[in-house]
Order: structure tokens, then C-alpha cells, then sequence
């Protein structure tokens, strides 16, 4: 019997030809079809603008560098979350401060950050990175109505969330890292994710001016736009004495020490293919989601992810799907025997050995260690076919039973 992990991906024909397109083009990377991509991408989301990099880790440390983070800043995030929500404001020298989750939704709890900033001087605090763990929505608005009275940034991690929505006290539908409530938000496009790309990651903005400082910064802080270039002409050209003319044709300048954080062309090839299939994708999460939650909703023994966004309606994404259960390395191993490799999303950031050492501790957060001792993120993915997710099931009701 085939492995059943807990999210994969799903590479079709078309997926393939689009590929091997690119790869007998003129261009590996950087070609046509980098901006297509993007450009997709943001209408997907609802973004003005959209910058595709390396990776989603790539895109946290780029949009903490365009919000400026610097040394001895501090940022606030969950600590349940992948462990690059928090290293990306470590990367600029930043201090990351957690706060502890909501234990109902497990997303971060607005309450615990207003906490923190109440019991500060105000300045204290210069950035919030949550997260729309799982593909649930965080309440952006709330979070940015906060963020407001202390004049903070919001980078919203949406790597879970792609396609997700709330709609806002106004009634209107907010798509998940659509930029009307955060400043930057980043996605990710490794295999586990909805859209896969082998490697890949994208920050969507509406702010124009954090949207040209991310293109610069992406590729080493050249810029190629001479309406941009600092030096005179004579100093590009290196020719003593030219006041007037064109800049020369190979000539560009770095401005910011930035990165090569680049996508190629033959990966945003695979991006826009998948992107073609993620409202499919997200329809076949969301069955899935019902399947397990219409299985679970009576069984004392299983809880799954408490939906209480008060803001309104709202639509999960649903890049896990996770139950507490009281035994659960119990039924993690058991269900391993069973060829179903389920996985723990997340141990705790401010647990992890590199955290410790800036005085993180085990009792810190209660809620988010609590919720580590018992989540288990059940098989996801859209090619999970309707036998596999009931082998699942039965065999978490035996364990249970047992
Ligand atoms: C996957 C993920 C990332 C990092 O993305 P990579 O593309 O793997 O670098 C960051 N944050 C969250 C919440 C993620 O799930």
C-alpha cells in the first residue's frame, strides 16, 4: 500500500509542457514569464502588485527589509507558526517577541498583542507578523486597527492562505494578503503548499513605493532605470566631461545591498500553470475539510480547529487540516504503521534550540504549548481520493477505540 503523507503536490501534463517550454526558450530565468506570473498572482489575490522570489523564506526577510527592520527592533509574532515568520526579523537584527495563541483557532491572539503594546511605552513595538495559520484567516482588520493606534507595520505570513477570505466589518470580501489591512503579506510555493513551483515564493503589496524597493532588492539593489540612476552621466559613462545625453546601454546601478532572490523563468512557468488549477484545488480542500470535520464532530475524543472569525463570513484554506487529540503521539505512530504519515504543525518557535538562547522558555505560552502536545495535521491535498481520506478516518476511529 502507497504512502499517504499529509499534503503533496500535484504535477499534471500541462504542468510539464509549461515547463519545457521555457526550457527550450531563449530564457532560464528572469524571462516573460516571471512578470505573467506575477501579474496573475495579484489578480488572483487582489493585489496591485505582486514581486515572485526564490522562496517564501526569501520573501519574509525582503518584506522585512522593505518595512525597514533594524537592529534592536521589535517585532511581534505567534510562536506557532513556521519557524521563518520569526528569522526573517532576525535576518535585519531585529528582536522577535512572541505572543501566545488563541487556543480555539490557534492563530495569534490580537488580545495577547494588544497586552504587550498596552504594557509598553509606546514606540516600543515597531512590526506584527501574523499568520493565517492553517489557511484560516487572521481579522487583518482587526489586526490593523491595532497596528494603527501604535503606528506599527504588518507583514501577514499568507503561505497557508492562499484563495482565503473574511469579509470585514464593512461587509466587504478580503481576500488573505490582499493589502488592504496589511502592508506586505508572502507566500510560498514549496510542493506542500497550494501552488506548487519546486522552490518559489511571492510578496503582494498595494504600496508602490515598498513594491520598487522589493524589485531592487530581489536582485542585489541594482536598479536598470535611468530615471532612477544616482551617479551624473560622466561617472556612469566614464567619461570625463558629458553633462548631457543618454546613459549607456550597459550601465546599471546598486543602490541597496540586496540580494539575488530570484525565481527563474522555468519555475514561474510551473507557478502560472498551477495557478490556472487553484480555485479546483481549493474546492477539492474544502471537501475534504467537510468530510473529516462531518467524521469528527461527534467523537468527544477528537477537536478540530474552533472557525469564530467575528468579523463575519469568511473561507478557510485549508493547507491543513488538524485535530487535538489527547494521545496523539499514540496516533501518530500508529498511523505511520498504517502507511499514513500525518505531521506536527508546528513545535513552538520560541522552543526551538536558537530561540532558548534570548531567554524563551518552556511555560511561556500555555496555549501554544498546550496545543503542541495534542495537534496532528491529518492528510490534505487535492489528489487525496475519497477512499484514501475514509482509510484515514477508519483508522483514527480504531485507534480511538482501542
Ligand atoms: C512554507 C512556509 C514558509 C516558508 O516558505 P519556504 O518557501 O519554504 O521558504 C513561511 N511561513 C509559513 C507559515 C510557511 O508555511
Amino acid at each position: 500500500m502507497n504512502v499517504i503523507p499529509y499534503g503533496r503536490q500535484d504535477i499534471t501534463q500541462e504542468d510539464i509542457d509549461a515547463v519545457v517550454s521555457v526550457l527550450k526558450s531563449d530564457y532560464l530565468t528572469q524571462g516573460p514569464n516571471i512578470k505573467e506570473f506575477e501579474d496573475a498572482f495579484a489578480s488572483y489575490i487582489g493585489a496591485k502588485y505582486a514581486v515572485a522570489v526564490s522562496n517564501g523564506t526569501a520573501a519574509l526577510h525582503l518584506a522585512a527589509m522593505a518595512v525597514d527592520v533594524q537592529p534592536g527592533d521589535k517585532v511581534i509574532t505567534t510562536p506557532i507558526t513556521f519557524a521563518a515568520s520569526a528569522n526573517c526579523i532576525k535576518y535585519c537584527g531585529g528582536d522577535v517577541v512572541f505572543a501566545d495563541i488563541d487556543p480555539d483557532t490557534f492563530l495569534l491572539d490580537i488580545d495577547k498583542v494588544r497586552v504587550l503594546l498596552e504594557t509598553s511605552p509606546k514606540g516600543t513595538y515597531k512590526g506584527i507578523v501574523p499568520v493565517d495559520f492553517a489557511g484560516y484567516p487572521a481579522n487583518m482588520e482587526a489586526f490593523r486597527k491595532l497596528a494603527d493606534e501604535y503606528n506599527l507595520w504588518i507583514i501577514e505570513d499568507a503561505c497557508h492562505a492562499p484563495g482565503a477570505w473574511f469579509t470585514d466589518t464593512k461587509g466587504v470580501k478580503q481576500n488573505c494578503g490582499n493589502g488592504v489591512y496589511s502592508d506586505l503579506a508572502i507566500y510560498s510555493f514549496h510542493p506542500v503548499k497550494h501552488i506548487a513551483a519546486g522552490e518559489g515564493g511571492m510578496i503582494t503589496t498595494n504600496n508602490e513605493e515598498l513594491y520598487k524597493k522589493l524589485l531592487a532588492l530581489r536582485t542585489h539593489g541594482i536598479t536598470k532605470t535611468p530615471t532612477e540612476f544616482i551617479n551624473p552621466l560622466s561617472v556612469a559613462a566614464g567619461v570625463t566631461g558629458l553633462e548631457e545625453g543618454t546613459f549607456p546601454g550597459w550601465y546599471m546601478e546598486m543602490q541597496s545591498l540586496g540580494y539575488n532572490y530570484r525565481l527563474t523563468d522555468f519555475q514561474a512557468a510551473l507557478g502560472l500553470s498551477q495557478l490556472k488549477r487553484a480555485d479546483a484545488g481549493l474546492k477539492r480542500r474544502l471537501e475534504i475539510a467537510k468530510t473529516y470535520d462531518e467524521a469528527f464532530i461527534d467523537n468527544s475524543k477528537i477537536k478540530v480547529q474552533g472557525l469564530q472569525l467575528e468579523a463575519g463570513d469568511f473561507e478557510h484554506a485549508y493547507h491543513l487540516y488538524i485535530i487535538k487529540v489527547a494521545d496523539r503521539l499514540g496516533l501518530y505512530n500508529y498511523l505511520r504503521t498504517k502507511n499514513i504519515f500525518a505531521q506536527v504543525h508546528y513545535f513552538p518557535t520560541h522552543l526551538m534550540p536558537y530561540y532558548q538562547q534570548f531567554g524563551w522558555k518552556q511555560g511561556d505560552f500555555p496555549m501554544a504549548e498546550a496545543y503542541y502536545s495534542e495537534c496532528l495535521s491529518l492528510p490534505m491535498y487535492p489528489t487525496l481520493d475519497h477512499a484514501q481520506q475514509q482509510f484515514v478516518i477508519d483508522q483514527i476511529n480504531e485507534f480511538l477505540n482501542l
